[in-house]
């Protein structure tokens, strides 16, 4: 049995609440959660955990692999200062909710999975949301998306095990990347910007828990 959606009303509700719940805990940037607050995170989780749609925390999805709590996509989406017209990379798709906040405020978003049942399971999503400035790619993000750099923006939505240089070559002088960085199972969310000059600065804005960053693509049956 398939467990149906909230009413939309009933969503709604959900989703202002949520919103409320960001802004106390410091997500503040008014076009970043309204992104969040157009965007129904039950149309991202598993049927299993449906229900705790709306709570604010990390929930399993297919894979092994994580739907991100809605606060730290606040956060990682409101350090990333996005302008409208943004070109933005993104490594790990995921459920595609991170990748869908993102496209609400930006021009295009390149989003890269290892996973292609997880890949081809947001694109349904992105579609069924008439998202059409994503573009997604099957393959190792460890590696970015060297055809299409260089990125205004680059978000890392799983553990890079140190200081993501490869990504920090595909990224725009006066850009900004936001990653955790980290081998064990506490991370430390960094934001690093470009000094315009070929430089950055890097500034650490607290700890998380992602899943790691693995190398090469999954081999599924
Ligand atoms: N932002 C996503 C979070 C997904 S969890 C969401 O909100 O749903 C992190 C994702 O990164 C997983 O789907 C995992 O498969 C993916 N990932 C890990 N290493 C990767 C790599 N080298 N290249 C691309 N994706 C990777």
């Amino acid at each position: 049995m398939t467990r149906r959606s909230k009413e939309p009303a009933e969503r709604d509700t959900q989703l202002a609440r949520l919103v409320l719940g960001l802004r106390s805990q410091g997500v503040t940037d008014p076009a970043v959660l309204a992104a969040i607050e157009r965007t129904p995170r039950d149309l991202f989780t598993p049927d299993l955990f449906k229900e705790r749609s709306w709570e604010d925390s990390a929930l399993p999805i297919a894979c092994g692999q994580t739907i991100s709590q809605p606060y730290i996509v606040g956060l990682m989406t409101q350090a990333l200062t996005l302008e409208p017209r943004a070109r933005v990379l993104e490594i790990g798709t995921g459920s595609g909710y991170q990748t869908a906040v993102l496209s609400r405020l930006s021009r295009l978003v390149y989003t890269v999975e290892r996973y292609r049942t997880l890949m081809r399971a947001a694109e349904a999503r992105f579609d069924a949301l008439q998202i059409t400035n994503v573009i997604t790619r099957f393959g190792d993000g460890f590696l970015g998306w060297a055809e299409q750099a260089p990125f205004d923006r680059i978000l890392v939505t799983a553990a890079a095990p140190e200081e993501p240089i490869v990504l920090l070559q595909q990224l725009k002088p006066s850009g900004v990347l936001v990653a955790p960085v980290g081998k064990g199972p506490v991370q430390q969310l960094c934001r690093y910007a470009g000094d315009g000059a070929g430089g950055f600065t890097m500034d650490v804005l607290c700890e998380v828990r992602f899943v790691p960053l693995l190398e090469g693509v999954a081999r599924e049956l």
